[in-house]
């Protein structure tokens, strides 16, 4: 760990409660399985979140995933105070309220087009288009050579995107077409501001991710000491290389915060 990664975790060890801790859902606490409906936190994942509730200023899991859905699939109302940004900050969900915004007008007008657009491409037929009511999602893991076909496919998904005023975003092994003006990293430039935190973590394991690196290090420049954490995969090596720290999976991360819930209590 450098100096600042060093700096950020000590921080974050010395004043819980001024300490924000902020977590991505897939690949970060529960692994990436093939059917993303089956996607459970990593054994200890739920544990480990109890017991930073008790002791963190704020605990939040920010997820591209729609929020009720990850609350379900995770269990995560179970963790007391926890805030769920899902859609990219689009919308929270806290203490078993959602709050969500109207269906932007871009994504209701395209909604029809991925499929026709692809089939027009010549996609294969194992990609399908995920329809998360703010975004559209164009899934390539099925096929044979993912990163190939969503480069095959790119510049119409692009034509899509452009034509409804949607932002093209690519992840692993897919491109989700959302409304302009949200990102991981205004999810927590907002949250950081809005508890007044004084130390920052956040992990995450996807190319939508960085943007919340980014945040943490303008933190960090801006004087509230931080660390970034890659939950590290071969499908997005990228993230690893950005962070101040790689931990292997989420069982990684489990063990990390696990540390850390250890070491804020001692
Ligand atoms: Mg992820």
């Amino acid at each position: 760990m450098d100096a600042p990664a060093k700096a950020g975790w000590d921080a974050l060890v010395a004043d819980p409660a001024g300490a924000l801790v902020a977590l991505d859902y897939d690949g970060v606490l529960a692994p990436i399985v093939e059917d993303p409906t089956l996607a459970v936190p990593a054994p200890g994942a739920i544990e480990v979140l109890r017991r930073l509730a008790e002791r963190v200023g704020t605990l939040a899991v920010v997820t591209g995933r729609p929020a009720a859905q990850v609350v379900e699939l995770g269990g995560l109302a179970t963790v007391p105070g926890l805030i769920v940004e899902g859609q990219y900050g689009a919308e929270r969900w806290v203490g078993g309220e959602l709050t969500t915004p109207e269906e932007p007008a871009g994504v209701t007008a395209a909604r029809a087009a991925p499929p026709a657009a692809l089939a027009a491409a010549g996609a294969d037929p194992a990609v399908w288009v995920e329809d998360k009511r703010l975004a559209l999602v164009v899934h390539a893991r099925r096929t044979a050579d993912p990163d190939a076909e969503l480069g095959r496919l790119d510049p119409a998904v692009r034509r899509v995107a452009e034509k409804h005023g949607l932002e093209p975003h690519p992840g692993k092994m897919v491109v989700e077409l959302r409304a302009p003006g949200f990102d991981k990293g205004g999810v927590l430039r907002r949250l950081a501001a809005a508890a007044g935190s004084r130390a920052v973590l956040f992990a995450g394991d996807d190319l939508g991710d960085i943007p919340g690196f980014a945040a943490v290090e303008e933190l960090r420049a801006a004087g509230t000491p931080g660390i970034t954490v890659a939950s590290a995969s071969p499908e997005a090596a990228a993230v690893a290389e950005r962070a101040d720290v790689a931990v292997d999976g989420p069982a990684g991360v489990v063990t990390l915060l696990v540390t850390l819930s250890d070491q804020m209590s001692e």
